[in-house]
C-alpha cells in the first residue's frame, strides 16, 4: 500500500485547490488510478484486485482524503459498486464485473432519489424482470462519481422487495446530468440519472433480488460509511497539518499564534477528534477483517465519529487560519465544505444516532 499510495500522491500532486474550483479531475487521472485498482483496493486477487485490508485501505483512503476529498469520494463510490457486486452477485457477475473495475472502469452506485432519502423504502425506481431482460425505470439523485461512471449500480423496487441492477451508463434511455454549484466535494461528479425504459440482460441484475431495501441498500451503504469515515480521517489530518504550520509560523501580539492559550486549545482539539476518529475507524476495519457480525455497527459508530470530528476539526482550522485560510478551495476551506457533507451522506449524523441507540434499546428487551 506504500506503491499505491506513492502513485496517488505522485498524480494528486498540488491540484486539488483547481480541482475543486474546476468542479472535475482530469478524466486520464481517474482512469489512471482506476486501472491500477487503486479506487477500489479490497477486490481479491483472484478478480484482479490488490486484496487490501480494510485496515490498510482504510489508511490508503485516508491519506487521499488528505489531500482530496473529490477524489476519495470517487474511491467510495466504487468501492462501494464492488462490494454490493462481491457480496449480492453470482459467480457470473463478480466474474464479469470486477475485473472490469480493478482495470479502469469507474462505477457509481445510486439509491437516493426527489422522494427518498434518507427514507429509501419509498424508493419509486422499478426493476422488473421481462423474458431474457431487467427493464429499469426511475429517477436517482445526488449520485456521486456518475458523470465519471462507465457503470452504475442502481436500487430499485422489485416484485415487493428490492433489487439492485449493474447498468452501463452507455445504454439506451440512461440520462446523466451535473448536479450544479454542489457545496462541497465538488470534483466528485455529483449527477442525476434518468432512466427511462432501459433494458438490459437478465444477468445485470444481482442476487438478492425481492430482498427487502433495508438489507440490500445496508449491504452497500456499510462499504460507503467505512470508507467515508477513512475519509474524514484525512480531512482531520490535513487540517492539522495546515493548523500546525500557521500556528507556529504567524505571530500576533508578539508572539506565535500557538502559544496563545486560546489557539492552542484549537490545536489540542484537533489532535483529539484526528485520533479518536482514527481509534474508531481502526476498531470498524478490524471488525470487518475479522468479518466480526460487530462490523455493521462498529462501521455506524466509525462514520458517526470521524463526521462530526470532521465538521467541527475544519471548522476550528478555519478558525485558526482566519484570512489565511477564508480562500475559496484553499485546502481548510474545501475541509470546511466537504466535511459538512460527510454528516449528510451514507445515513446522516440523525439515522446514525438512531441505528446506535436502536441497539443500545434493543439490547435492554
Ligand atoms: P432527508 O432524508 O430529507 O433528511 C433531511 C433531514 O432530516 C436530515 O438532517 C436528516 O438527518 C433528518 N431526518 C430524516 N429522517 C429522520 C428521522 N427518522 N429522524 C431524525 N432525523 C431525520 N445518494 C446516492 O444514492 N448515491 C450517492 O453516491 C450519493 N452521494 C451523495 C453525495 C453528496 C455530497 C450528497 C450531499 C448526497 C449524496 N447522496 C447520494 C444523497 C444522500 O444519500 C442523501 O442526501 C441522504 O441520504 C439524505 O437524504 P436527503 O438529502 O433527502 O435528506
Amino acid at each position: 500500500s506504500l506503491e499505491l499510495r506513492a502513485l496517488a500522491g505522485e498524480l494528486i500532486g498540488d491540484q486539488p485547490d483547481a480541482w475543486d474550483r474546476a468542479g472535475a479531475i482530469p478524466e486520464d487521472l481517474v482512469r489512471k488510478l482506476a486501472e491500477a485498482g487503486a479506487l477500489c483496493a479490497e477486490v481479491p486477487a483472484r478478480y484482479g484486485g490488490l486484496g487490501l485490508s480494510s485496515a490498510e485501505s482504510g489508511e490508503f483512503t485516508a491519506y487521499v482524503g488528505s489531500r482530496c476529498s473529490s477524489l476519495r469520494s470517487l474511491m467510495t463510490s466504487q468501492g462501494m459498486a464492488a462490494w454490493t457486486i462481491q457480496r449480492l452477485g453470482d459467480r457470473g457477475q463478480r466474474t464479469e464485473f470486477l475485473p472490469r473495475l480493478t482495470s479502469g472502469a469507474v462505477a457509481a452506485v445510486g439509491f437516493s432519489e426527489t422522494g427518498a432519502g434518507s427514507d429509501l423504502s419509498t424508493m419509486d425506481t422499478e426493476i422488473r424482470s421481462d423474458g431474457d431482460s431487467v427493464v429499469v425505470d426511475g429517477h436517482k439523485v445526488w449520485v456521486t462519481a456518475a458523470d465519471y461512471a462507465d457503470l452504475l449500480v442502481v436500487f430499485g423496487r422489485y416484485e415487493g422487495g428490492a433489487a439492485a441492477a449493474v447498468v452501463p451508463a452507455t445504454t439506451p434511455g440512461v440520462h446523466v446530468e451535473r448536479v450544479p454549484e454542489p457545496m462541497g466535494c465538488r470534483a466528485a461528479g455529483h449527477a442525476n440519472i434518468r432512466l427511462d425504459g432501459v433494458r438490459l440482460p437478465a444477468a445485470n441484475l444481482l442476487g438478492g433480488a425481492g430482498q427487502s431495501t433495508a438489507m440490500l441498500v445496508t449491504t452497500a451503504l456499510a462499504y460507503g460509511r467505512i470508507s467515508v469515515a477513512w475519509g474524514c480521517v484525512g480531512i482531520l489530518r490535513a487540517c492539522l497539518a495546515e493548523v500546525r504550520g500557521h500556528a507556529v509560523s504567524r505571530e500576533q501580539f508578539g508572539k506565535p499564534l500557538g502559544e496563545h492559550q486560546l489557539v492552542a486549545r484549537h490545536v489540542a482539539e484537533l489532535l483529539v477528534a484526528e485520533q479518536s476518529a482514527t481509534r474508531a475507524c481502526e476498531h470498524a476495519s478490524r471488525r470487518w477483517d475479522e468479518r466480526s457480525p460487530e462490523m455493521v455497527l462498529a462501521t455506524v459508530l466509525a462514520k458517526y465519529v470521524s463526521s462530526r470530528q470532521a465538521a467541527d476539526g475544519a471548522a476550528s482550522a478555519v478558525q485558526v487560519l482566519a484570512s489565511a485560510g477564508a480562500r475559496d478551495s484553499h485546502p481548510v476551506a474545501r475541509a470546511y465544505r466537504d466535511a459538512k457533507l460527510m454528516e449528510i451522506i451514507e445515513g446522516s449524523n440523525e439515522i446514525c444516532q438512531l441505528i446506535l441507540s436502536e441497539h443500545v434499546l434493543a439490547g435492554a428487551k
